[in-house]
């Protein structure tokens, strides 16, 4: 059996190109790369401006008969919907995997903080590493079998609201160690709690500055199986 990775991209072959390469180097997967338009299968969040619902079962349904797993990249803010609370300011995602998706937005990866943006307003260098490490960690969530991992949670201080994020390293210089903001908050906004314990270095920029060349701990790395990736 042949393992590849089917890249769909919205207008991002740049980004494309770049996440290619590095599941390449680091999963030693091969891609394909194709650009389309998902405009109806997100559907719009009421007075946001480019905010979409995630897809849901929706983009899972749509290319179900694939054979390949199934990376989108896309420039819409993307918010997850969890039922009955809806919370922009809690609620909004870099990305997610659902099954064999994974699904990765520019949206909040562009600025100096995650304000969503349409324009790159960082070095394309920070950026392109933004978008290359959040789409790495979301497909790491299926081929990162590591025993060490723990459930992770992002924990709103301000009204206690806690959100179950799923199971991540506890190294803060791997790429499985969670993200929560570009830099992290301060600690009376949030912050995030992993394996019972809260971390105040869960921004993603720190985490670039901090990870391992190969993105990955000892750990995780040895446990990399591309086994149920097809
Ligand atoms: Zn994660
Ligand atoms: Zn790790």
């Amino acid at each position: 059996m042949i393992l590849w990775m089917l890249i769909l991209h919205e207008d991002l072959s740049k980004e494309a190109d770049i996440v290619a390469e590095a599941l390449r180097e680091v999963y030693r997967l091969d891609s394909q790369i194709e650009e389309i338009d998902l405009t109806t299968l997100f559907s719009p969040v009421p007075n946001l401006s480019n905010g979409y619902f995630d897809s849901g079962g929706n983009l899972y349904r749509e290319l179900k008969d694939l054979e390949a797993s199934v990376l989108v990249l896309t420039p819409k803010d993307l918010y997850m919907n969890t039922g009955n609370v809806f919370n922009p300011e809690d609620d909004w995602v870099f990305g997610y995997q659902l099954e064999f998706f994974y699904v990765v937005s520019t949206a909040r990866l562009r600025d100096t903080d995650s304000k969503p943006s349409t324009e790159v307003r960082v070095s394309k260098e920070l950026y392109h590493n933004r978008v290359k490490t959040v789409a790495l960690h979301e497909i790491g969530h299926n081929v990162v079998k590591a025993h060490h991992l723990r459930d992770a949670f992002w924990v709103n201080a301000q009204n206690g609201r806690k959100l179950n994020l799923g199971a991540h390293c506890t190294d803060y210089s791997c790429l499985m160690y969670e993200s929560v903001d570009i830099i992290a908050p301060d600690p009376s906004l949030g912050y995030l709690e992993i394996g019972g314990e809260k971390r105040y270095d869960a921004g993603l920029d720190q985490l670039l500055q901090r990870m391992y060349p190969n993105m990955l701990c000892k750990p995780c790395l040895k446990s990399v199986d591309l086994s149920e990736i097809n």
